[in-house]
């Protein structure tokens, strides 16, 4: 797999340094049932210098395919990400070299729908089961929890 790495010293004399990679989506490590991505997606990052922070800019699309909550289909669902922002004060990057695989993940992971339904929300087997969907949304929040964690670290933000 391609890794996200920023090279500090490229940084330092003012520098932009422009990724754009097709990646393999294995760096997610995500081995569930319920839960897959696309095999590769494209993302494009901007990494610069700002008042000693190391500034990263990253926009993304990738499908993630969950169970329909009705048919249990497994249901397309684009995520996109568009110019999230962190930064990270240079004083906390340890050596030359920056890997922000953690914060893409992180921003994945959260945007995955708790929830989904096929067919652009019109499930075929809506009528067949709508006596039984009193509440669907409590089952399907508490069976996909696992798939959140909180980020690595305090040490930066994101703005979604
Ligand atoms: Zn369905």
């Amino acid at each position: 797999m391609k890794e996200l790495h920023i090279y500090i010293d490229r940084l330092k004399t003012g520098q932009i340094e422009k990724i754009s990679e097709s990646i393999s989506s294995d760096f997610l490590e995500i081995d569930e049932q319920d839960l897959a991505f696309d095999k590769i997606f494209k993302i494009e990052a901007e990494a610069y210098l700002a008042n000693d922070h190391l500034i990263i800019q990253f926009t993304l699309n990738i499908n993630a395919f969950i169970p329909c909550s009705i048919c249990n289909a497994m249901t397309k669902n684009t995520l996109k990400v568009d110019n999230t922002c962190f930064s990270i004060p240079l004083s906390e990057v340890k050596g030359a070299v920056f890997d922000f695989t953690d914060e893409v993940r992180s921003t994945i992971l959260n945007l995955v729908p708790s929830f989904s339904e096929c067919n652009q929300g019109n499930c075929p087997d809506r009528s067949l089961v709508k006596k039984y969907l009193k509440n669907p949304a409590k089952d399907e929040s508490s069976k996909t929890k696992d798939v959140y964690f909180p980020f690595a670290g305090d040490n930066f933000f994101i703005e979604l």
